[in-house]
């Protein structure tokens, strides 16, 4: 055993060093080919393989951007008129929405915009925004309930002074209904929004069932969202195939007006019991354009025994996933 270096042992350990760097400086011949990779490899297998990759992470990005960005659903505004001889806010033109419509939406993580009128040819404030913009931008609409449909759009006079309805209104929603439709976007219809629907595609309304249809059941009455009946949904409706073969179910009734005669392409999708008004529509020649008499956002706070609307919201969000490119 050598107990330490000598002149000799230095000398052999420079001239290794000296082989060493010679053999670092020097050419292998197995360089430039990866032994992991597959000896058939031309450059073009090569380069379409790093594309595809490439390829597949820009495609997985995209994926998770569809997905995870929230949906856009715009709301329908309320409209209140300015009330004569009033002061302050009700002396003003006001836009609004009930909160249960939104919050009940908001309920699938999505965010909710309320729709203005647009005023496109005022004095004050005009813009070059139109309705359409709207429709292209948000994902899906929902018309709000409120007040009567005006006969004058389905070409009636009223029958009563304070049947008269809310042209305004009418004319606003009717607009933006067909931007909707046209865009290929989804449409959901509450209460006066199920009964604007059925207008904006030539149907006809009750002005006011109690007096056109007597022996109807009470569809309103004092007890507001408490009042309710059974609706029936025929076979072969799609809502009958989205409640999985129920074929009725409770609702809450706060409407005096109702579909009469049905506009075109419209199906029925739900039937009050015993009374046979129509509850439900659907227009076949979208996605998905529904209308439903009742409120389905006053059903979570009125009891486990009224319907569940969940698969019908969730319904119309899938449609506006689906159609929002
Ligand atoms: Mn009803």
């Amino acid at each position: 055993m050598s107990a330490g270096p000598d002149d000799n042992d230095q000398a052999q350990a420079s001239q290794h060093r000296r082989s060493t760097d010679h053999d670092r400086r020097a050419p292998r011949p197995d360089v430039g080919t990866p032994r992991y990779l597959d000896p058939g490899d031309t450059v073009f297998t090569l380069w379409g393989r790093v594309l595809m990759a490439r390829y597949r992470r820009i495609a997985a990005a995209a994926t998770r951007h569809i997905i995870q960005r929230p949906l856009h659903i715009g709301v329908s505004a309320r409209i209140f008129h300015p009330e004569p001889g009033a002061t302050g806010l009700r002396s003003k033109n006001l836009q609004y929405l009930e909160e249960s419509i939104a919050q009940w939406v908001m309920s699938r993580d999505v965010l909710v915009f309320m729709i203005p009128t647009v005023n496109t040819d005022g004095l004050l404030h005009p813009s070059n925004i139109r309705l359409r913009d709207y429709a292209k931008h948000l994902d899906g609409l929902v018309l709000q309930g409120g007040a009567d449909v005006s006969p004058q759009s389905y070409s009636e006079t009223p029958t009563r002074p304070e049947w008269g309805g809310d042209r305004a209104r009418d004319m606003y929603e009717l607009e933006l209904l067909h931007e909707f439709v046209e865009a290929g976007k989804p449409v959901l219809g509450i209460c006066r929004g199920c009964q604007l629907i059925n207008v904006a595609f030539g149907g006809t309304l009750y002005q006011d069932i109690a007096s056109d249809v007597p022996d109807s059941l009470a569809h309103v009455n004092d007890d507001y969202d408490r009042n309710r009946h059974e609706v029936a949904f025929p076979a072969g409706s799609s809502l009958s195939k989205l409640f999985k073969g129920k074929s009725a179910g409770l609702v809450n009734s706060i409407h005096h007006q109702a579909v009469k005669t049905l506009g075109r392409d419209m199906a029925v999708e739900a039937l009050s019991v015993p009374d046979n008004m129509v509850e439900a529509i659907r227009y076949r020649k979208a996605p998905f354009v529904m209308g439903l008499q009742w409120h389905p956002e006053f059903h979570q706070a009125g009891g486990v025994e009224l319907l569940d609307c969940t698969a019908i919201l969730d319904n119309f969000l899938r449609v506006a996933r689906e159609t929002r490119f």
